[in-house]
């Protein structure tokens, strides 16, 4: 059995796998390069590797706990059960981010305890449908995040919400403040600027968008903490660093 992996990179104190294909086209993605499965076959950043010997050099590198990231993850299901597996039974940890569109593929691997922590992608208020799907090319819609949220929420060890803020899209204080209260409780709420500096960012579209400052970002950051019924940790990260507040 094969997987496109989009690459595996060495972290503080884990590894990081980004597992190639998405379902959603944002028109945003850091990513885009290992979005089709296809053409990442043929792109020299990725690498089509046998999961056994992905964990191989997982475990090799003496990482504690795997991010499997994208891309999006539950696009290869088989291949994504198959490597928790293989890293669970040697008591690593895994942190499956998604963006919450295949709740029944992230339940069942919380219920098997193959996943401990989740980080979901939501990229807008969860009852805008019409922002929902401008910020995912046309193709998401909030109604299957919400219930990988409430899964996630109830399952998890760790439950994350990653908010990637687009200037002139989903950046207004409300949409933070909405977000919250619907959520009513989070682990760890991460409010993420995104960085034109990247170098995969080249098209039309992103060269009309300002990099969000540090000050804003905390603005909504703060926003979305104090609309929180409860939440341990809420911090941003923008060009200039990370930051708690
Ligand atoms: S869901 Fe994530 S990986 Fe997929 S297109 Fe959007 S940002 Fe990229």
């Amino acid at each position: 059995m094969y997987v496109t992996i989009g690459d595996l990179r060495p972290m503080r104190d884990g590894a990081w796998v980004l597992m190639a294909g998405c379902n959603w086209k944002c028109p945003y993605c850091f990513e885009r390069d290992i979005l089709d499965k296809d053409l990442c076959k043929k792109n020299s950043k990725c690498k089509v590797v046998h999961v056994q010997e992905l964990v191989e050099a997982i475990l090799k590198s003496g990482a504690k706990l795997v991010k499997i990231d994208g891309g999006e993850p539950t696009v290869q299901d088989r291949e994504l059960e198959m490597m928790c597996q293989y890293l669970k039974s040697q008591n690593v940890g895994v942190q499956l981010c998604t963006n919450g569109s295949r709740p029944e593929i992230v339940g069942d691997l919380l219920t098997k305890g193959l996943v401990d922590w989740v980080t979901v992608d939501v990229k807008a208020p969860l009852d805008n449908e019409e922002l929902y799907k401008r910020m995912t090319g046309g193709k998401g819609s909030p109604q299957p995040v919400r219930e990988t949220i409430d899964i996630a929420r109830d399952k998890a060890q760790v439950f994350e919400i990653n908010y990637p803020v687009i200037p002139g899209e989903n950046d207004k204080k409300e949409y933070l403040t909405k977000l919250a209260k619907d959520l009513y409780y989070c682990g760890v709420f991460t409010v993420r600027g995104f960085d034109k500096r990247r170098p995969i960012v080249s098209d039309e579209w992103y060269k009309t968008k300002q990099v969000i400052p540090h000050a804003k970002l905390k603005e909504l950051a703060v926003a979305a903490r104090d609309a929180f019924n409860s939440v341990d940790t809420v911090r941003f990260i923008s060009h200039e660093g990370e930051e708690e507040v």
